[in-house]
């Protein structure tokens, strides 16, 4: 047998918290400072870099970039589970409906900009289940039982969601599980009229988990800012629930790989 290549595929889209333009400034904003992803926190100089990525992120300019960076798998087809111990209250009657509707995005190829429908793997929901996601809470993968989990617990302060994607010798993905923070961010589903404060779209951050399970990698988070790929978001933004043109092209480009 085949020893399988272990992949972190990276974190989620990390908090930001740097107060950004446009949002009032408050309390709770500021006791949030300087939330990145871990993976690539190297990769910004801190609140300026974050600070415009979310400017840039509401302009125009979704449906023009159609940067995209590839990891080395892709998904044939996953079969994936959902865990619901843990579960946040708040959204504990809406979570699945989230992730299961990010899934579908991604499945689709559902974008921003018009683009016709995209189907190029296959995800099956495979219904809930009391196995974890292998992911431990220093965000280290702890193994592969060959089932796609995505679940909840903790993280380390400034991740919001963690997967860990197992691929084949030929590229192709048999496992990948991500787990969603459960103690340092509060989560919405549906994002509620006054939103402040270190509060995240559950929907957008599955759909970038999703993409970096389909086989994505970051884009800059600058240049690159509007697109689900970017590494990080900010708060109350539902901006990336479904695809820019960055993340279209890349999955068009999974596919003939
Ligand atoms: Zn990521």
């Amino acid at each position: 047998m085949r020893r399988s290549l272990t992949t972190l595929a990276a974190t989620a889209l990390a908090a930001t918290a740097v107060v950004i333009a446009g949002q009032p400034v408050t309390t709770t904003a500021a006791a949030n400072d300087e939330v990145f992803l871990v993976a690539e926190a190297f990769t910004y100089d801190e609140g300026d870099a974050v600070t415009a990525a979310a400017t840039a992120a509401s302009a125009a300019g979704a449906c023009e970039d159609t940067t995209y960076a590839l990891k080395t798998w892709k998904v044939g087809t996953l079969n994936w589970m959902y865990n619901g111990q843990g579960v946040p209250a708040n959204i504990a009657s809406t979570a699945l409906a989230s992730i299961t509707t990010s899934t579908n995005t991604v499945a689709k190829g559902t974008n921003r900009c018009g683009l016709a429908p995209l189907t190029t793997s296959t995800y099956n929901y495979a219904g809930t289940t009391t196995l974890k996601p292998q992911v431990s809470s220093t965000a280290t993968c702890t193994g592969n039982d060959n089932k796609s989990v995505t679940g909840w617990g903790a993280l380390p302060t400034k991740v919001l969601a963690y997967t860990c994607t197992y691929y084949n010798a030929k590229g192709v993905v048999i496992a990948s599980d991500t787990l969603i923070d459960n103690v340092a961010y509060t989560w919405f589903t549906t994002k509620p009229a006054n939103c402040t404060g270190a509060q995240y779209d559950l929907e957008t951050t599955l759909t970038h988990e999703r993409l970096h399970t389909a086989g994505l990698g970051h884009v800059d988070q600058t240049n690159n800012a509007t697109q689900t790929m970017t590494p990080a978001s900010s708060p109350c933004d539902t901006s990336r629930r479904l695809l820019g043109a960055g993340d279209y092209a890349g999955l068009k480009a999974l596919a003939s790989k």
